[in-house]
């Protein structure tokens, strides 16, 4: 193992093992278990490589700055994970059972996670259908696997705040359908929106509510909170959101512990132009500041492109906690 731990980015780094379990048509989750990382093989009628019956999950563990190793509010990843596969007729993991992976598996990769300042050990749960399958119809068995990778800030740009564009031309979910679970072909279905995005030198896409394209929703795979003196606003979980961890956590923060006021309510598109701050949030993203909007021919400048107070005071009071730094008054921190 030979890891640099300073040019680390958000990307794949192979480590010692992952965790396998396996769900047989009548046979309930068989206990899981540790291989090495690698391949797996599974038969080309496999519905999830037909029919894109699968959900991921994406999590973090961090070691604190007393070299202990935790995990970040794990159970809300285990109860969204259940959702999605609920909504895709996947037999539900039990969440003793998603636990058990996530410990042995963050366990035995121990030394792939970086120092407390140089990142963190990306935690990639997911669930398919691995049996054959013709006709469209739920699989008739299913993996459960869990990898790791060890990553370094999400935006190579680290401080500075990034450039989006409100995209008018495409809808990242539909009211109803299944933009508020993690399936993997919400993913696909994203690129080719970014891929624009970024051949016009933005860093990613703004989606608007497919029902009148007057709300914003959020930003490729992040969710999206405004700034107004001194008023925090983020977009409602109504369906067509993925109900984000951080997200819950950063609401949690202003509220409980900055005393601060924050609104779920719709932000219409013209609002967040004019907002004294605005930040996305997510596991990868943390809390990123957004300096410049593009939408049509307007260009939203925001607080100079600079990160604001409120963004900077919610990242930090975010990363002190999962660091181990400030006291973890909400019970978030699960160790391993
Ligand atoms: C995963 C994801 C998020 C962020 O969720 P976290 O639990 O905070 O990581 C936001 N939006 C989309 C579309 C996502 O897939």
């Amino acid at each position: 193992m030979n890891i640099n731990w300073d040019n680390l980015t958000f990307s794949l780094t192979h480590t010692k093992s992952m965790y396998i379990a396996h769900w047989d048509n009548g046979v309930n989750w068989t206990e899981g278990e540790l291989i090495p990382f690698g391949n797996i093989s599974m038969s080309p009628a496999a519905g999830v490589l037909n029919y894109g019956q699968g959900v991921f999950e994406g999590m973090k563990a961090f070691r604190t700055i007393n070299e202990e190793v935790v995990l970040f509010r794990p159970e809300k990843n285990i109860e969204r994970a259940t959702l999605s596969a609920e909504r895709l007729c996947i037999p539900i993991i039990p969440s003793g059972l998603f636990m058990d992976g996530l410990i042995k598996v963050v366990g035995d990769n121990r030394d792939y996670i970086p120092p407390t300042d140089k990142g963190s050990l990306y935690i990639r749960p997911i669930i398919w259908g691995t049996g054959e399958v013709l006709g469209v119809a739920p699989a008739p068995s299913y993996t459960f696997l869990i990898y790791v990778s060890p990553v370094g800030p999400y935006f190579k740009s680290g401080v500075r705040c990034l450039n989006l564009r409100v995209t008018k031309k495409y809808h990242r979910a539909a009211p109803r359908g299944v933009g508020n679970f993690k399936t993997i072909g919400n993913y696909a279905a994203s690129l080719y929106p970014q891929k624009l995005a970024k051949s016009a030198g933005f860093d990613e896409v703004i989606y608007l509510n497919a029902e009148s394209d007057e709300f914003i929703e959020e930003v490729g795979s992040a969710n999206i909170f405004i700034v107004k003196d001194n008023k925090i606003a983020t977009p409602p979980l109504a369906g067509s959101i993925l109900p984000g961890v951080t997200r819950d956590s950063v609401i949690h923060i202003a509220k409980e512990k900055l005393e601060m006021n924050v609104e779920e309510r719709p932000i219409p598109l013209g609002e967040m132009m004019e907002a004294d701050e605005v930040f996305c949030t997510g596991t990868a993203v943390s809390v990123t500041p957004i300096g410049q909007i593009t939408s049509d021919d307007s260009v939203g400048i925001i607080n100079n492109n600079t990160i604001g107070e409120i963004t900077q005071t919610l990242n930090t009071e975010l990363n002190n906690v999962q660091k181990g730094i400030s006291e973890d008054s909400f019970g978030w921190l699960v160790p391993v």
